[in-house]
Order: structure tokens, then sequence, then C-alpha cells
């Protein structure tokens, strides 16, 4: 594994891939880059927006991208850790800003949980990941995972394209994809109160893939009589598993279980 996932761009029509994507999602006034690395795509993103503000953890990249930010006044960088900034300090608001990156692999979910379940959160996302993750975020009924559900829930997420290793440098030694997340807490389809109860119930169902999904729930003290009047309402089989259930069937079977789930 590289220093800090450091695998740059080197493929011209990937870039312009992610380009175009965000050029998609309208008219922009901040877009906030995780990772600028050399700045291949920072000196695309700031012809985009109003402002751009990238944040890059290894500060021996600065002779990269200092004289981007001489040429390009709209341009901050900032030398840090993007998971310990404070966002709301550097003046970005919920849903009015968008999220652009090529992202280090072994940060992903732990990006995707800060900038889906904390404010500020952005209005759209361009990432380029893992393919594998990338195929587990945009999953259908019947393959969701608790990552694919969690994203679900909170946006629409959409497969753009996938990248070869030979697009980096060095080599990656997996695959990757662009996706979009668009529509960020517009339609969210977990009320905000039972957001805590629905990931505790979530997380429970998946603690145990091969057990069925009803002592997966009763592992964490849910009632069985409960358990099973809740699948009959929902017409949940009793010998249904966790990866079955699709977004819409969680939602309702966190409606009927929450003041049980503490
Ligand atoms: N955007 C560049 C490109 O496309 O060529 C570089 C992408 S590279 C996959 C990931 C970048 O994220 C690296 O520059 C790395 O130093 C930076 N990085 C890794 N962890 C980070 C973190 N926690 N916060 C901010 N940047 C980070």
């Amino acid at each position: 594994m590289t220093k800090y996932g450091q695998h740059f761009l080197i493929d011209q029509t990937v870039l312009q891939s992610m380009v175009d994507l965000v050029r998609r999602f309208g008219s922009q006034d901040t877009i906030l880059e995780i990772g600028p690395g050399k700045g291949m795509l920072t000196a695309k993103l700031v012809k985009l927006a109003r402002r751009v503000i990238a944040i890059e953890i290894d500060p021996s990249l600065a002779p990269h991208l200092d004289p981007l930010c001489k040429k390009y006044p709209n341009l901050t960088v900032l030398y840090d850790d993007v998971l310990k900034t404070n966002l709301a300090e550097l003046g970005l608001k919920s849903g009015a800003y968008s999220l652009a990156s090529n992202l280090p692999y072994d940060i992903t979910g732990m990006v995707l949980r800060q900038f889906l379940t904390q404010a500020p959160w952005p209005s759209h996302m361009a990432l380029l990941i893992q393919k594998e993750v990338a195929e587990r975020i945009t999953a259908k009924p019947g393959h969701l995972s608790i990552l694919g559900l969690s994203v679900q829930a909170f946006s629409y997420p959409n497969l753009i394209r996938l990248v070869p290793p030979e697009a980096f440098s060095p080599k990656p030694k997996v695959h990757s994809a662009i996706i979009s997340l668009e529509g960020i807490h517009q339609h969210d389809k977990v009320a905000p109160d039972l957001v805590p109860a629905w990931f505790r119930l979530v997380k429970a169902g998946f603690a145990q893939k091969r057990k069925l999904l009803k002592s997966n729930i009763h592992n964490i003290n849910v009632p069985k009589e409960l358990i099973a009047s809740s699948f009959a309402e929902i017409g949940l089989k009793e010998t249904v598993r966790a990866q079955e259930l699709s977004l819409k069937q969680w939602v309702q079977l966190v409606d009927k279980l929450h003041q049980f789930i503490v």
C-alpha cells in the first residue's frame, strides 16, 4: 500500500469523466476536494466553481499545489486530515457545496459516514473509489449490505464508469469506479428521529450473515413475538436473511420495532 493511498490519476479520459460529472451537478458555488495530490483534478475544478477548498494530508505535495494556489485565487489548499478538519469553520454549509475526490481507498467508509451523517453535508458527491465498494453502494434490493443501505437511505447513488488500474500511477492492485451521489438528504427514507435505531437494527441484522434475520434481531433483545408479528405485517418470510430485504422493508421494520431498540 502506498503512503496515504497515493495513486495519482494519469488517464485524461477518467479525469474528463470526473469533470463532466461535477459539471452535470449544475452551477457550483463551492467544491470541496479531498486529497488533491499533485492537483490533476484540482486544476479543472477551479474552473467550475466560485471557490474550491482542497484538503491534503501530505504537506510534501506543496510544491505541486502551491503554484496552483498562486495561479487560481479561488483555490485554498489546507494541509490537514479531512477526517479531523472542522468543515463548518471553513464556511461550508449543508447542501451548499459539492464534494469531489479520487479517494484514498482506506478512508472511503469513514468519508462516506462523515459526509452523509454529519453537517455540513454536501448536496452532491463525485467519487473515484474501489470498484467493489462502488458496486456495494449501488447494489439493488436482494444484494444490499450495510454500506448500500446506509448510502441509499440518504442519497441517490449511480455508478458512472469503471476505471482500470492503468489509469493511476503507481498502479493500484484493485479496479476502481466513478460514482455519483445526488439528492443528499433531499428525500431521506428514514425519519430523522429513527436514524439511530435504524442503524442499530441494520447492524444487528447483518451481525451474523448466515443466521436468520429474526435470530440476529432477537440477539439485541427484541421480543420474539414482536419480531414474528412485525415480519407478518410487512410480508417477510420467517426464514428471511438481512441481505434479502429492500430499503423500504428495513424502514417498515424499524417503524415497528424502534421502541425495543436501545
Ligand atoms: N486527487 C489526486 C489525483 O487524482 O491524482 C490524488 C488522489 S490519491 C488516490 C489520494 C490523495 O488523498 C493523496 O494525495 C493523499 O495524500 C490524500 N489523502 C490521504 N488521506 C487523506 C486524509 N485523511 N485527508 C486528506 N487527504 C488525504
